[in-house]
């Protein structure tokens, strides 16, 4: 292994839930992305949870932790979730038990990429669900949760960060910064004002994982965008910009909302994207 390369990546599919499918189109009518993702009778969409796992010398590390468990019946009704705690069933299945995981990123802490930073303990009260890691969050976005808006908070469970800063795991960052070797964070504005997005460089290629700057593929469009982008033309432009160079630089793409297609490499000609297999991957 070189000094700059992570050893291997692997998608831990934690599995879906839905989502109205209004809300994670924004501004793009019904006509146009129903042909593409049909909603069911409740007007919602079946979105994945693909968690990365990343490999790096002695680090183990994972990208997202998907909604968490979902016992709760009006999440039930409201959101469908596949499974009851599908990161955990993912980790099993690579062989990897919680206290292994010595990093956790989280892109932002909605509840749908934060939901299983956390689990309960017997007396019922919260404790981080990876007990010996390290989670990496931008500063701006820990202070961007604790005091959400009234409109953004909905996206938020304070459960899910909170216990994090009592049991001293949290490490909050300021801009971009190097997880492991080969493994590099960034922000990327607009969904909200200090997501961070991920790049894994290994001896085969990089791995680009734009969270929810391209949720699914069918979010290539700079136009269209979430409901829940706090900066929509800020969302459009870092798009296109992460878009250009993932283009020229052949990279890898995970969209972590994909249910069906996570992983593509992305072509760009005359101002449009358009996917290609990842082939190889
Ligand atoms: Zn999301």
């Amino acid at each position: 292994m070189t000094g700059q390369a992570a050893d291997s990546w692997q998608v831990l599919p934690a599995g879906t839930f839905a989502l109205d499918g209004g809300a994670m189109f924004g501004v793009v009518p019904r006509v146009l992305w129903q042909k593409v993702l049909p909603p069911d009778s409740e007007h919602r969409v079946r979105l994945g949870l693909n968690c990365l796992l990343v490999r790096s010398g002695p680090q183990v590390i994972l990208v997202e932790t998907g909604i968490g468990r979902t016992g709760d019946a009006t999440f039930g009704r409201r959101h469908a979730p596949s499974d009851e705690d599908g990161l955990a069933s993912a980790l099993a299945a690579a062989g990897v038990e919680p206290e292994e995981v010595t990093d956790v990123v989280n892109t932002h802490l909605h509840w749908d990429h934060a939901g299983g930073n956390c689990r309960r303990r017997p007396d019922g009260s919260l404790e981080p669900a990876f007990p010996r890691a390290t989670y990496h969050i931008q500063r701006g976005e820990w202070q961007f949760a604790r005091q959400a808006s009234a409109r953004m908070k909905g996206s938020y469970r304070a459960d899910d960060f909170e216990p994090l800063d009592r049991a001293g795991r949290l490490l909050l960052l300021d801009g971009p910064a190097t997880i492991a070797p080969g493994v590099q964070v960034r922000p990327a504005p607009g969904h909200l004002p200090f997501m961070q997005v991920v790049t894994v460089h290994t001896e085969t290629g990089t791995l680009f994982f734009p969270s929810d700057l391209v949720p699914t593929r069918h979010h290539l469009a700079p136009a269209w965008g979430m409901s829940f982008d706090c900066e929509p033309l800020v969302v459009a432009a870092e798009k296109r910009r992460w878009l250009e160079r993932a283009a020229r630089k052949d990279w890898t793409l995970l969209f972590y909302h994909d249910a069906d297609a996570p992983l593509a490499r992305v072509e760009s000609a005359g101002g449009r994207f358009s996917l290609r297999p990842a082939e190889g991957d």
